[in-house]
Formats: C-alpha cells, structure tokens, sequence
C-alpha cells in the first residue's frame, strides 16, 4: 500500500521548483534570453578551476577502485582531519575530525540532524521566513514545525514570540545566516540573546534544546561584513553545512555536519547522528567530491561576482519604487510585494516574463524572492521588465 502522505510530498514539488520548471517551458517556447528567470538558487558562477583540475586529476590517475569505493559512513578520515583542520585554524576552535559526518549537501545534514535531535511529538523552531524544505525533514523526524517570525525591518528574531514557543517538547531551533530568502545576517546581540534563552529554557525544562545553524551560505558575505557564528555563541549547535554554494558545487551533492566541540554531550550527539544518517541511508557521502574538497577547503569560487550583481539588481528594483532591504550576503533579494500579496505579485511578473518565488512557501507572506546568482546580462537587461511591473503598480511611469 502506498503512503498517501508520501505521494502528496511527491506530487508538489516545491514552488521554487516549479517556477524554475515553468521557467523552462517558457525559454524553450520564446527564447531563453527573453525570459528573466530570477527563481532558482543555483550559482551562475562556476566552480574554480582548480576544483575541475583535481577532479580531472584524481580520475586521470587515481586508483579507479579507490576513488570510486565506499567510505565509511561519516565520511573518509583524511576528508574529516582536512575539514577539522582548517576550521579549527579558520575559527580558532578545538574540534577533531571525529565531531564531522560528510553529507550529500545541506539537504542531507539538515534531514539527518533532525532525525538525530527530534523524537515524535517533539518541536522544532523555525525562523520566518525560511527555507521551504525544512518543514519536510521537521516532519520526517515526526516532529512539528513552530513558526516565529524575524521583524520585518531588521530580520532579526521576535524574542517575544521566541519566548512563547519555547517550551518542554522543543528539540532544537533552526537558523539561516546568511539567509534564504532575505540575504540577512543575524547580528550578535540576536545570538547572544538567543542564547541564554536557550540555555534558561534548558535548565527551566530539564531538556537539551539544540541549535541547528544552517550555513551553506557562509562564505557569501559581502563588503567585508563580519559573520557572527551561532557556534560562538551557544554550546549545543550543530552545524549543516555546504559546498553547494561556496564552491558551486550544488550537483556534486557533497556538505557537511560538525558537533561544536562545546555540545554538552558531544560524543552521544555525533553517535546520534550517525544512527540519523543510518537511517535515512544516508552513509557515505560522494566519495569523488569528498576528496575534492578535502583538497580545497578555504578555497571558494569568484563570490565577488554576486556582490556585483546584488548591487546591480537592488538598483533596478529601489529605481523601479519597490520596497526591499540591502542584503548583506547569500544571493537573494526580498521584495514587499506592492499590492501586499506576494503570489499576485509573482503572477503579474510572470505577465513580463520576470520569474520572482511568492514567499509563501518561506512561512512569511506577502514578498517574492529574487535569486540574483544569474548573469549580469539578464540583470541588465530585465530592468524595463520591472519597471513595466512597477507602472502596473503605480511605482513608476512608463
Ligand atoms: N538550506 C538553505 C537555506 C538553502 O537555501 C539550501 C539550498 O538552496 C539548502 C539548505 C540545501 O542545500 P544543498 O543544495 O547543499 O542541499
């Protein structure tokens, strides 16, 4: 018998999904260069050089039966000593390779720690907006997705409602810095306050509430902002992290999950985890890509690119009177929608062949979301398109 509940997560893929393949019809049916397809995060900009030389290289003249073995479940050891290493000397912190389980992207570290952390009936917190899949993985750890929204000027957390949804069944509270889909930081007095409510929340209840920091967009941080790390801040945070974006790697599926040396009970969490990768089947990360970062790690590709871009889109849509905050990393932008619904927003777009996500799907109506991680040209040139949008709304004449 089939899982109804199943085939309906099969049925809908995700919006984002689904704009980015409408986007594909209509590029085939007009041209691709008359459509502007701002939907989907997948980086523009290619992945280093040297990166496709050491592919090239360990295929060329590795061992075949080597390269292309299994490793053992958390990953091969030389990858886990390469990636403790230099996060240690990056960070300044003590961990070891045995606190890292190499994954098949953020997707996979974030499916396997909720499985690891959530038992059914427990809570998880997330911050609205928010990456749409993690109400899947919530949920596939038979736990429950609480939503707190993040102020809608300064995307920071509501510490009230924060406050309200803390409670005994609460496993672990998700955060995204850079985030999808704002392209905000979460400063360091919201960490240092999220903190210590975790910690009074912890000892109120007698419970261990662990701190999921979502960081494939790490690296893509702009105009030499500093980025405050929830690992500093707090000792119970794992960390889901991924090569997808920093080395623009988003097929390769390769990424990672690190136990802060600091967790209360580090060994008993990271065995967690590898029982979480156990059993979602998730052992054994690509073990091609898990060399070839082992082989990069500090190195990322051109992310100057997106801050030019960034700067380049923010202008089209502020020229254009549309409302939105300067991001200060990842690769999106958020964008009030004028008329304050977000899928009419999306919808009268699409009449300019503009392809901006609804953010309803994120938890937080109300916006779209413009992935700029395209090229330059479709920036430059989608700019009579949202002003056409814009005079629609009023914003502009055209
Ligand atoms: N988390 C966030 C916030 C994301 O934006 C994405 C992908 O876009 C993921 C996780 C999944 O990343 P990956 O492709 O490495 O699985």
């Amino acid at each position: 018998m089939l899982n109804e509940k199943i085939i309906e997560l099969g049925k809908n893929s995700s919006e984002i999904r689904e704009l980015s393949e409408y986007g594909d019809k209509r590029k085939a049916e007009i041209g691709a260069e008359k459509v502007f397809d701002f939907s989907i995060g997948s980086p523009n900009v290619p992945c280093p050089d040297r990166v496709t030389q050491d592919y090239i290289d360990l295929i060329e003249k590795g061992d075949a039966t080597a390269i292309h073995g299994y490793t053992p479940a958390p990953g091969s050891m030389e990858t886990r000593k390469a990636v403790s290493s230099y996060i240690n000397e990056r960070y300044g912190i003590d961990c070891r390779p045995e606190d890292f389980y190499m994954t098949a992207g953020a997707a996979a570290s974030l499916a396997i720690t909720l499985k690891a952390v959530c038992g059914r009936g427990s809570q998880v917190i997330v911050l609205a907006p928010y990456f749409p899949e993690y109400k899947v993985f919530i949920e596939n750890a038979e736990a429950e997705t609480i939503e707190v929204s993040l102020d809608q000027e300064s995307f920071q957390p509501d510490f009230e409602a924060m406050s309200e949804a803390l409670n005994e069944k609460t496993a672990a509270v998700i955060v995204n810095s850079p985030n999808n889909p704002t392209g905000a930081l979460l400063s360091e007095e919201s960490l240092r306050k999220l903190s210590s409510m975790l910690m009074e929340a912890q000892n109120k209840f007698g419970t261990e509430i662990f701190l999921i920091s979502d960081e494939p967009y790490r690296e893509l941080v702009y105009d030499g902002a500093k980025l405050p790390l929830p690992l500093d801040y707090y000792n119970n945070t794992i960390v889901c992290y991924s090569y997808s974006k920093s080395l623009s790697l988003p097929g390769d599926r390769i990424g990672y999950i690190m136990v802060s040396p600091k967790a209360d009970r580090r060994k008993d969490v990271f065995t967690a985890i590898c029982g979480g990768g156990r059993s979602l089947g998730y052992i054994c990360a690509p073990g091609l890509a898990q060399q070839v970062v082992a082989m990069n790690q500090g190195v990322t590709s051109d992310i100057e690119k997106y801050a030019e871009n960034r700067d380049l889109i923010y202008d089209i849509i502020k020229k254009c009177g549309f409302e939105t905050v300067y991001p200060a990393g990842a690769f999106y932008l958020f964008v009030k929608s004028p008329s304050g619904d977000g899928r009419e927003f999306s919808e009268r777009a699409k009449n300019h062949e503009l392809l901006l996500v609804p953010s309803d799907s994120f938890g937080m109506k109300g916006y779209v979301r413009i992935s700029y991680c395209v090229s330059r040209e479709q920036i430059e040139k989608s700019a009579p398109a949202f002003r056409a949008l814009a005079a629609e709304y009023g914003l502009v004449n055209n």
